[in-house]
């Protein structure tokens, strides 16, 4: 032994097996340590199947072991077949993301590994071709089917009898009298690599501009952040679809990322017509076929291009050259359940892990964004003006106050009269609430009982048409009661304020012959539905849509030249220091919906109060005006940008034991300069899903190393059994 202390020999050698620290997809606090086989070289990322308890479990090296459990007691996880390894940024970005929002490094690596069937190996698929033989007895069918074997691709039997138009007996004759042979081909079909060149557009000279900075960033190959700043119909999307195809030349993969699925199908067809084919697509509504895929070609670099909701962010890119999150100060990206993340600050996170570009894209920028953008911290890209012919729209208030819509009426006398101009002329009209179902709230005339959800203190909303009256947080339903459950009165029970069913029942009393839809998830039900509601306005099937914001944004209508907002004064709750960030961006987006074609738009906004900044920024048509005195008053509170926030949030079954824990949670707060805590205070429902909840607030400076001041409290709380900690950093909702 004494030559091998003098000279260590490779751990291998001495018949040691080799250990790795490894991360399980599970909410630990971290890796845990196995054993490799012996002789075994498997670099962070590599992906094992490691014993769990009885069972196996999908993990992933993640450095050195830790060393304290001995090496009889650790039991040995086995590389995949094929050896799959995780890119090396993708390890740390998860890291970097589980470190800033305080969630366990399991529960991120959870996310990147959605789709772990795809890393079992691909099967095969049988599929025909073209045989020795023809048959004896020859129908015109079966010579379809052959005259189409002749161009020799591969087919399966639903294919040959579409293609062929004959049925699928027809092509089994074929291949029991041997004209057709078996062949085994690949489980998935290839992704097709979209052509950077295929159809270039024609820009502006704006769009230009702005295109040449960011093909030069892609090219730089190093981090940057740009925001495009781009009114309504200006053309964002063509002008980074020039990064895009910069990074295809440049043999990097490109992510866009969307806020809605219901945006993607009318995005996929603007991409195949600008590179050729269809990117790969990654969301909630994808098949878990179509997902395991999409993955394994995403990490073994066949796919290019992924477009796809926040979850796509977590997709093992080796390669990524490029991130564009479109609508980025939509409120969708950050995800509230389970691991809490903000997918837009991620991306500018991701990208700079990468080394790559990244384009943040919108025509009401986050104020977080648009003061990073004016600050000089992200070069500022703008479109001012509208492509093409199409003009703004013109945007006036109306003064509710003074024009007032008869009680229990919506829609005032300039409203009405503008939608008949619209209806005369042949154009179509959107009328938009933010508000599904009938009436958001029914109330004893009686006795003023309000109907409340009994999971939840939230009002019920009336959904008319269903005849149900629903919870919107929890989804508990039902039927409208024939009395007042508190004072048993019959007939009392009325409905109280409008949601779009109400807004639609006045419509058509109004204007009876109107063809009218009306566009809110209720009605709609997922992307088809969505896109057939679009497709019915785009070809006039519908004279007037009246919609919540799932109308608000991305759909191009031609003919659509009047919007009215019904009621531009409905805003978050109290307390919410995004809610005036966030009627601005709604209504802004739309007013978008008006005039994009050569016909001018007109947008009409019933408030009560004409006079605020928000209204006036919007009928002026001065945005930055708008964003200046936000921005100053988010700089006098020290909130965010300016300063930092996160929530803790107690959550349980046992009310008294969740208002038990926030106070002794409050009590053990560290004290710290420049850290200041509020609370607790019931959350905004405190009453969720049948869950009690309780809120603090964290408001730092931006000085100070908030992550690490909430993990020293987290780590000092003692949270009851029953009593759930959620920690949220940089807080987007305040319910
Ligand atoms: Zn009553
Ligand atoms: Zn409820």
């Amino acid at each position: 032994m004494s030559n091998a202390a003098a000279k260590p020999l490779p751990l291998f050698a001495l018949g040691i097996s080799p250990r790795a620290g490894i991360l399980l997809p599970r909410p630990l606090k971290g890796p845990y340590d196995y054993k490799l086989p012996k002789g075994c070289n498997a670099p962070r990322g590599t992906l094992v199947a490691a014993p769990l308890g009885t069972g196996e479990i999908l993990g992933v090296v993640w450095g050195e072991a830790e060393g304290s459990v001995g090496d009889n007691r650790l039991k040995e996880a086995q590389p995949l077949e094929g050896n799959p390894i995780l890119p090396a940024q993708l390890c740390d970005f998860i890291d970097w993301v589980a470190q800033y929002t305080l969630n366990a490094p399991g529960s991120i690596l959870a996310m990147a590994l959605r789709s772990q069937a795809a890393f079992e190996p691909q099967g095969v698929r049988i599929a025909f071709l073209r045989g020795p033989k023809t048959p004896a007895r020859m129908t015109d069918a079966r010579k379809r089917v052959l005259a189409l074997a002749e161009d020799g691709l591969a087919r399966n039997v639903a294919s040959f009898a579409e293609e062929a138009n004959v049925s699928p007996a027809v092509v089994r004759g074929l291949i029991e009298a041997e004209a057709l042979v078996a062949t085994e081909l690949p489980e998935f079909l290839p992704f097709r690599e979209p052509d950077p060149d295929f159809a270039a557009p024609t820009l502006s000279s704006t769009q230009a501009d702005a295109a040449r900075v960011l093909v030069s960033d892609v090219g730089f190959k190093r981090f940057s952040v740009s925001l495009l700043d781009g009114v309504t119909g200006s053309g964002k999307t063509e002008t980074y679809f020039e990064a895009v195809a910069q990074a295809l030349r440049q043999r990097k993969q490109a992510l866009i990322l969307l806020p809605e699925i219901s945006l993607t199908v009318q995005f996929l067809e603007r991409f195949a017509q600008r590179f050729g084919v269809r990117p790969a697509e990654w969301h909630s509504d994808v098949s878990q076929r179509e997902r395991r895929r999409t993955y394994r070609a995403v990490m073994n670099g066949e796919a290019r291009v992924v477009v796809g909701a926040r979850s796509a962010l977590f997709l093992p890119f080796p390669e990524l050259g490029l991130i564009v999150v479109d609508e980025e100060h939509e409120q969708a990206y950050k995800q509230e359940d389970g691991a809490i993340y903000h997918a837009r600050d991620m991306a500018v996170v991701r990208a700079r892990i990468e080394a790559c570009a990244c384009v943040l894209a919108s025509a009401t920028p986050s104020l977080e964004t648009y003061v990073n953008a004016t600050s000089g911290r992200y070069a500022h890209l703008r479109l001012r003006n509208r492509h093409g012919k199409a003009q703004l729209p013109e945007i006036r208030l109306i003064d509710l106050r003074h024009a007032r819509a008869d009680p229990g009426t919506w829609l005032s006398q300039p409203l009405r009269e503008a939608i008949a101009s619209t209806l005369e002329s042949g154009e179509q009209a959107m009328l938009f609430l933010n508000r599904r179902g009938y009436a958001p709230l029914t109330l004893c005339e009686s006795c003023g009982h309000k109907l409340t959800c009994r999971n939840c203190s939230a009002w019920l909303v009336e959904h008319r048409y269903r005849k149900r009256l629903t919870c919107h947080h929890c989804g508990f339903e039902m039927a409208p009661p024939p009395q007042c459950p508190q004072c048993k009165a019959e007939r009392t029970l009325i409905a109280c304020g409008p949601g779009v069913e109400r807004v639609a029942e006045e419509f058509s009393g109004v204007f009876p012959n109107a063809r009218v839809a009306i566009a809110s998830s209720d009605t709609m039900q997922g992307p088809n539905e969505t896109q057939a509601a679009i497709r019915a306005m785009a070809k006039r099937e519908i004279d007037v849509m009246i919609g919540t914001q799932i109308m608000a944004k991305g759909h191009h209508f031609p003919q659509l030249t009047l919007v009215g907002i019904v009621d531009a004064d409905l805003g978050g709750s109290d307390g919410d220091l995004r809610a005036r960030e966030r009627t601005f961006q709604l209504l802004h987006q739309v007013s978008g919906r008006a005039g994009r074609a050569e016909k001018p738009g007109l947008v009409l906004i019933q408030t009560r109060n004409p006079d605020d900044t928000v209204m006036k920024a919007l009928a002026n048509g001065d945005r930055d005006a708008f964003y200046a005195q936000e921005r100053a008053s988010r700089e006098a509170t020290h909130a965010p940008p300016f300063g930092r926030l996160a929530a803790m949030i107690l959550s349980g079954g046992d009310g008294d034991k969740v208002r038990g824990a926030a106070r002794a949670l409050a009590e053990i707060a560290p004290k710290a300069r420049d850290v200041k805590v509020w609370g607790p205070t019931p959350a905004f429902y405190s009453l969720l899903r049948g869950l009690t909840r309780e809120r603090l607030l964290v408001q730092t400076e931006r000085s100070v190393d908030m992550q690490a001041y909430l993990r020293a409290w987290k780590t000092a709380a003692k949270i009851p059994n029953g009593v759930r900690l959620t920690v949220d950093v940089d807080p987007m909702s305040f319910f």
